[in-house]
């Protein structure tokens, strides 16, 4: 088995749900009492959101550089950017390293495309949803045509997120809110939904939605699983 670097504590709710989905699947897959070899490193997400909020995108980038290479140190052979987001800056990661970054878009296209969907709708952060570097990557690599809220709904996703879902707060009011928004996406099209922020898993599941859910946390946590067995 392969060990598995975490860059996490982006935020932290969300790192945790990473460390269980992989021991979890590679219990399921080894059995008995088998379980994940990984190496953590978890960054203050104050840091990292004020750097995001005053668009210091190259300070971010140094900070991330210095985690993937712990990791690597650490032993990892496979590294885990736990935050759709911050994949903004996955080349400079990638080149600061020499095993390879697992790219959460990857992992999230490769089921869409095994279900023959062309159009999906994606929730994240305004830098995800607004940006090229994720919507991008799903159009160039996997052909999928990529839909986004309307500006007040991306704002209710944003607000959401930072204010809510990272600091650990599940309000069923915001799960109304968002299953609007997705039932939104599905009328302009969307013949699936990815869940393109890592915490919109603590918060929405397949019964708010009419169409199939891509949860990027459990694909890409899962994705680390089939990289770090395959012999
Ligand atoms: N975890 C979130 C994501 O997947 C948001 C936090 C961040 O900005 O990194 O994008």
């Amino acid at each position: 088995m392969k060990t598995i670097g975490l860059i996490g504590g982006m935020s932290w709710e969300s790192t945790l749900e990473y460390y269980r989905l992989i021991n979890e699947s590679v219990k399921n897959r080894l059995g008995g009492l088998h379980s994940a070899k990984c190496v953590l490193h978890s960054v203050d997400f104050a840091e990292v959101a004020e750097l995001q909020r005053r668009g210091h995108w190259t300070d971010a980038a140094r900070l991330l550089v210095a985690a993937a290479q712990n990791v690597e140190k650490a032993g990892a052979d496979v590294v885990l950017l736990c935050t759709n987001t911050m994949h903004k800056l996955a080349e400079a990661i990638q080149a600061g390293i020499s095993v390879p970054l697992l790219h959460i878009a990857d992992a999230t296209a490769e089921p869409i495309r095994q279900a023959a969907l062309r159009q999906v709708g994606l929730l994240g952060t305004r830098f995800t949803m607004e940006e090229s570097f994720y919507r991008g990557r799903l159009t160039d690599r996997f052909g999928l045509q990529v839909v986004i809220p309307n500006p007040e709904d991306r704002q209710a996703v944003h607000r959401v997120i930072y204010e809510e879902l990272c600091l650990g707060v599940i309000r069923p009011e915001s799960k109304a809110v968002m299953a609007g928004i997705m039932s939104r996406l599905v009328e302009t099209g969307a013949q699936g939904i990815i869940l393109g922020c890592t915490e919109l898993d603590l918060l929405l599941s397949e019964e708010d939605c009419p169409v199939s859910l891509f949860d990027t946390t459990r694909l890409h946590a899962l994705a680390a699983v089939e990289y770090a067995l395959r012999s």
